[in-house]
């Protein structure tokens, strides 16, 4: 679920509240007009946070792979046997890149998609980190770059490959999925869900129970979830008539949907502690309580 707490006001909890914003802000600014795009100089994808890898990925497959043709390739090697790269690789493999700031050649799939597990693969850290500079093994029936893109289709660089292909094939991306919402039905949907988020707020914040004895729609008491959402609805028109004319599968109530709200909200809380102790140990002090049969 993606769910963006801007406008979501959290009940009387100010010190997270401005820690939930002070996350946002370092998570979700990207300057995509500053990404460094010399294959040389940029950085791994696995060193940005998870939720802007994807974003990255697409600003750098829609620059397209670095193919810089220069007159004159810098010389390198033995003094005797000087060898350079040559720009005619480019149509031998297409996704291969250039580096003017490292006279080396990097591997565009590869580094989208590297991980930092999987350095040992043969010529993976070359063409996407250091560089490939060795020249004289380009060629041939030994070559390297040949060996670097593997017969099996389970290489790393075809599946990097694939995964580069089922990037750009729009008919796949889950985004469009989500295109098919008018900005209308978007912005109902997140009211909903920001009422939703406010309420799960709300009876953490109070320490009190969700769910009622009986929460069908003839129910005089829905429990305290049900019953705060709909309090909230007597003040505020709009919202209510959202929620009654929403259909079931947006309305965003149901005790998963609040079971996953409240994860993610104690999945932040555990983080926030963590970083303020500065990974040092912590410990819960949990009051015993009792329902009405004792247990
Ligand atoms: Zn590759």
């Amino acid at each position: 679920m993606i769910v963006s707490d801007e406008d979501t006001p959290t009940p009387n909890v100010p010190i997270i509240e401005n820690r939930f914003k002070k996350n946002r802000v370092e998570n979700n600014e990207i300057d995509l007009s500053t990404l460094e795009r010399d294959p040389g100089l940029r950085k791994q994808i696995y060193d940005y946070p998870v939720n802007q890898r994807d974003t990255i990925i697409r600003a750098h497959i829609n620059h397209s792979p670095i193919q810089q043709t220069l007159s004159v390739y810098p010389k390198s090697g033995l003094e005797t046997h000087k060898r350079s790269f040559q720009a005619s690789w480019f149509k031998l493999y297409h996704l291969l890149e250039y580096s003017e700031s490292l006279d080396a050649a990097f591997c565009f799939p590869c580094f989208l998609f590297n991980k930092p597990s999987g350095m040992g693969h043969y010529g993976q850290r070359a063409f996407t980190i250091d560089g490939f500079q060795n020249w004289k093994k380009v060629g041939g029936k030994n070559c390297a770059f040949l060996h670097h893109i593997g017969t099996e289709c389970t290489s790393f660089h075809n599946v990097a490959q694939k995964s580069c292909d089922d990037l750009l094939n729009e008919a796949h991306d889950i985004r469009n999925v989500f295109e098919i919402f008018t900005e209308k039905e978007r912005k109902n949907n997140r009211l909903r869900l920001k009422a939703t988020i406010y309420t799960v707020c709300l009876c953490a914040f109070q320490g009190i129970a969700y769910r009622g004895h009986d929460e069908g729609s003839n129910s005089i008491n829905k429990g305290n979830f049900r019953e705060i959402l709909k309090g909230i609805g007597y003040f505020n028109t709009e919202l209510e008539e959202l929620f009654r004319t929403a259909p079931k599968h947006t309305l965003y109530t149901s005790p998963s949907i609040q079971k996953e709200i409240l994860n993610l909200i104690s999945t932040r809380a555990r983080r926030m502690i963590c970083e303020e102790i500065n990974g040092g140990k912590f410990c819960l002090v949990v009051n015993e309580a009792r329902d009405q049969s004792n247990k």
